[in-house]
């Protein structure tokens, strides 16, 4: 028995190793993938009641050159805990913000709004406020298009400083959601001290719509907390016509979700005007 469970040690131990081997090459590859253009963002369409298109979130994506696509819920753990995601948290901003201000050049998409995710090390680092006002004025795009989703991971630590910080950028206009609603440690205190404009109820919650009793009630719940504080409300994760009508029935404003579109990259998002006249 003694000799086995050295045994298992050592192929623990060689597993982890290989493991920690490859983090850490992720990690590097990490690090040249943006000087690389291995990094692109895709934009995926939010909805109102009517199926209007009222804005997108970016999200962004790694195409490896022999890891092929990897997936953000991979890779952006790695950039957090490695640090890089405050070289890929700006590239981010910076991109959205680029593609939002050229969208001001035509009516058909000037009034779309582009929200980006917000790490917590992103967030809380010093220069965050000025990153952000400094790739909305390179980029020339409206504050007030710009929408970032802050996750309950950013929010575990003081208050006052995180309003601080976001009042920095609501003065200018840059609005605020609090993504995954419902999934982290939350607290009521949020969403009575923090600036938020919009709660978005997270994926896990829509899933059961609407046979899941429970996930039934704690939608319910939240679109009336949400409403009777003045927050906006938007579901992610739409997949089904029957979530909708749930959600529509309840009182939720704003949709995003496979039913009305997987994030895609720019081009793939809008009708191309083709200015080409037919011959
Ligand atoms: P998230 O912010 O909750 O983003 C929503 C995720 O749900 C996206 O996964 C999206 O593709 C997926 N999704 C959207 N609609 C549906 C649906 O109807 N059904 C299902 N099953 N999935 C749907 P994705 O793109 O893989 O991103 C995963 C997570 O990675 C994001 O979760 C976000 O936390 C993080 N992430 C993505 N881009 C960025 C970024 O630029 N910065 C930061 N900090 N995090 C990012
Ligand atoms: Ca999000
Ligand atoms: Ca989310
Ligand atoms: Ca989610």
């Amino acid at each position: 028995a003694k000799a086995d469970g050295r045994n298992d040690f050592r192929f623990f131990d060689q597993r982890l190793q290989a493991r920690l081997a490859g983090l850490s090459e992720m990690e590097a590859d990490l690090r040249l993938a943006i000087g690389r253009g291995e990094l692109q963002l895709h934009y995926q369409p939010q909805v109102d009641g009517d199926g209007a298109v009222i804005g997108v979130e970016a999200l962004v994506r790694w195409f490896h050159p022999v890891r092929g696509a990897v997936s953000p819920g991979e890779f952006i753990p790695i950039a957090e805990s490695s640090g890089h995601i405050l070289q890929l948290g700006p590239w981010v901003m910076q991109t959205a913000c680029e593609t939002l201000a050229a969208w001001a050049h035509d009516e058909v998409t000037a009034a779309l709004s582009m929200a980006v995710n917000v790490s917590a090390r992103q967030f809380h680092h010093p220069e965050f406020v000025n990153q952000v006002i400094a790739a909305l004025r390179l980029s020339g795009a409206n504050p007030m298009r710009l929408k970032l989703e802050l996750t309950e991971s950013v929010l575990a630590q003081d208050l006052g400083v995180i309003a601080q910080k976001m009042s920095a950028l609501k003065a200018l206009g840059v609005t605020f959601s609090l993504d995954d609603f419902g999934t982290g440690y939350s607290s009521l205190a949020y969403l009575k001290r923090l600036p938020l404009d919009q709660i978005k109820i997270d994926r896990g919650f829509v899933r059961g719509l609407p046979g899941n009793a429970n996930d039934a009630a704690i939608v319910r719940t939240v679109i009336a907390l949400g409403q009777q504080l003045g927050f906006e409300i938007i579901a992610e994760g739409v997949e089904t016509d029957e979530q909708l009508d749930f959600l529509c029935r309840h009182g939720c404003q704003l949709y995003q979700g496979y039913l009305f579109g997987r994030p895609v990259p720019l081009h793939a998002l809008l009708p191309v005007h083709d200015e080409t006249p037919v011959p």
